[in-house]
């Protein structure tokens, strides 16, 4: 974080992510507003969707040296104001129809220049979304930018973007919370639910983390053969069309068959996958980190019931689950727990943990299910409730919206303050909140989390 801002540099320079952990909770929260202010003053100087939307809040440049919730509620931007405004400014679900407008829609985003100039090396339009992203990451490889994207129900994408400093501080974020609630060491086979090419952020993050943690290649296993471009996505969704002939070939021939490949095909294929990489790592007695969403852990789960006699992996095994439940998924969250377990154990009859990680597309963090079952917040990342007002809301329990402020794993393209889609139960965890697995940050309550419709301003939970 050393280019931030020469007033910030000492700031920055002094902490990283990992040092959070172990701060006195006084100090953290000390050292999370500077830097809140820091990261404020920076971005506002340069980023002129940010400062055209809190400077209509009445903030300028600087804030208190020690800003009061009013003034904190400010800075907070619902998601999608971010990364779907491109809909309300292109008039277009499709930037891929122009690449130049989305290329100045991109620099009034983010805080560094894009040198618009650029965009010569564009063509007119591009034939599908895909297409275009790879044209943007080629040309801007050289701050390492990367377009990744959450697709929500509606097909209309939340884009959102990465630059090397950002990704490299999002995977240290994963790959911290996946040593401390996981224990996760080199030793694990890893099973993804997922393909390896994905522009899923999530997924990304999940999979980058693994990478770091150091495991080799041949023992990370990706269930999913095919690619998810985000136009298929979109089409298999069937919400959001291309107008003309081609939403007519899209809405009669391309989404019925890409639904009937993904129920016949995709998905039957990589449960078989997942479960033939699982039964060979118990068999060998290797520890195996399996990882994807609850439906699709439910859908190995249900697989190995059928089978009979269940399956022991190797102790230390671990369950992974993340991109939230889909409405239209018939069990419950309790239910697809209930049959995992009886699925799996672990070799030596204790019961094998799965751990649900809370994330999205927007947020270059992840919070992370303990073995009570809370979230547990990273301690760099400081988060509050809003009332229906938008208004913080005090004291050390509260129910509301979740907000976000990530100043020091942020990176520099935006400023990371954001108002989610999700209601929430947030608990500081001092005193005798402490979560009873003793871990001493903030969380989000077990089951507490829950969706909610603001009327479409909401970004999207990240999907797998
Ligand atoms: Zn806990």
């Amino acid at each position: 974080m050393a280019s931030l801002t020469k007033k910030g540099l000492s700031l920055f320079q002094q902490y990283r992510l990992q040092d959070f952990w172990d701060m006195e909770p006084a100090a953290r929260q000390e050292v999370l507003l500077a830097g809140i202010g820091h990261v404020h003053a920076w971005h506002y100087e340069r980023n002129s969707a940010y400062r055209g939307s809190v400077s209509a809040r009445g903030l300028g440049a600087t804030l208190d040296a020690k800003p009061r919730a009013a003034e904190l509620s400010r800075l907070l931007r619902p998601t999608a104001a971010t990364f779907k405004s491109y809909l309300d400014v292109l008039g277009t679900a499709f930037p891929q129809d122009d690449p130049s407008g989305f290329l100045e829609w991109l620099e009034v985003q983010v805080s560094i220049p894009l040198e618009l100039e650029r965009r010569r090396a564009f063509e007119k339009r591009y034939g599908s979304l895909e297409a275009l992203f790879r044209a943007i990451e080629r040309e801007f490889a050289d701050v390492g930018l990367q377009i990744l994207t959450s697709s929500g129900t509606s097909g209309r994408a939340t884009i959102m973007v990465r630059d090397g400093l950002a990704t490299e501080l999002t995977v240290d974020a994963f790959y911290q919370a996946f040593q401390r609630f996981f224990g996760m060491k080199a030793d694990h086979v890893a099973v993804f639910m997922m393909p390896r090419r994905t522009r899923i952020a999530m997924a990304r993050m999940a999979r980058f983390s693994v990478d770091r943690i150091g495991l080799s290649p041949e023992r990370v296993h990706y269930a999913i053969p095919f690619p998810a471009y985000p136009d298929q996505v979109r089409i298999r969704g069937g919400r959001t069309l291309r107008p003309g002939i081609r939403g007519l070939a899209e809405r009669r021939l391309w989404h019925p068959s890409i639904n009937a490949m993904q129920r016949y095909l995709v998905d039957p294929l990589s449960t078989r996958k997942a479960l033939g990489w699982l039964r060979k790592a118990a068999k060998a007695k290797e520890k195996v980190l399996l990882f994807g969403s609850p439906a699709q852990l439910h859908q190995v789960a249900l697989s190995v019931i059928k089978d009979g006699s269940g399956l022991a992996l190797a102790p230390g095994s671990l369950l992974g689950t993340g991109g939230g439940m889909k409405d239209w998924y018939p069990s419950s969250f309790a239910e697809i727990r209930d049959d995992v377990a009886r699925a799996f154990r672990s070799a030596d009859g204790t019961p094998l943990a799965m751990h649900d990680v809370y994330g999205m597309a927007e947020a270059n963090w992840a919070a992370m299910q303990c073995r009570e079952g809370n979230y547990h917040v990273p301690p760099w990342v400081h988060c509050v409730t809003l009332d229906e007002d938008d208004r913080i809301q005090n004291g050390p329990l509260t129910t509301g919206i979740l907000g976000f402020f990530d100043p020091f794993g942020g990176g520099r393209l935006f400023p990371a303050f954001f108002k989610t889609g999700d209601r929430v139960i947030l608990s500081s965890g001092a005193g005798d909140l402490q979560c009873r697995c003793g871990e001493a940050c903030a969380y989000l309550a077990r089951d507490s989390i829950r969706r909610v419709d603001l009327f479409g301003e909401a970004g999207c939970a990240a999907q797998l």
